[in-house]
């Protein structure tokens, strides 16, 4: 779990409820030990600052090279994206997931707002929690689309890289984490 800044605490919490040995990733020695990353929602512009200051955004760039399955949600959406639009200029982004996300941009009129979401193999919706979301503004064609709200992608994947507009560590439900599981096992299972 990357923990510089934003809502690491109930991703933690939210993965050690279902079995995973997760811990804290704050310095390159950190993320040696770890398989799988998990980056959280929070402020992308102070994330980034940190990732440089914490001599940690070349090392995750490498293991994102390297195929390790992560997963960005809100703010570690807007991280993994091939382009931010409305962000800070000397704002980075790791390019994992062929997407454009525009900052602060979904359901701009109310600014965070909760959606029963529909989930590409789920039986039943998720309660998706957003909070001053992004907004995905193009999806490449190797980008699978596992959610939508009024035709806009919020959950998508593409390889071993996992994405959500969203806050699943909010909600009680465990399903979007187990799905991150299944991306790792899967690419495990191909290497
Ligand atoms: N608006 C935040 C950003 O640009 C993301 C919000 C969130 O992670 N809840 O980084």
């Amino acid at each position: 779990m990357l923990a510089l800044q934003g809502a690491f605490a109930s991703h933690i919490q939210a993965l050690r409820s279902i079995g995973v040995a997760a811990v804290e990733v704050r310095t390159p020695a950190q993320l040696e030990d770890v398989d799988a990353l998990v980056m959280p929602g929070g402020e992308s512009t102070t994330m980034s600052f940190l990732l440089e200051s914490n001599a940690l955004f070349d090392p995750i760039a490498q293991r994102l090279n390297q195929a390790m399955p992560v997963f960005g949600t809100c703010a570690g959406m807007i991280l993994l994206a091939k382009q931010i639009l409305d962000g800070r200029n000397d704002q980075r982004c790791f390019g994992a997931i062929d997407i454009d996300v525009r900052r602060n941009a979904f359901g701009r009129q109310v600014d965070s707002f909760e959606a029963d979401l529909n989930v590409a193999g789920f039986d039943h919706p998720i309660d998706a929690v957003f909070i001053r979301a992004p907004q995905v503004d193009r999806v490449g064609d190797s980008v699978t689309v596992l959610a939508e709200i009024d035709g806009r992608p919020v959950l998508c994947r593409q390889g071993s890289t996992m994405v959500a507009a969203f806050h699943p560590e909010l909600s009680d439900d465990r399903r979007l984490h187990q799905l991150f599981l299944d991306v790792i096992a899967e690419e495990r299972s191909n290497t």
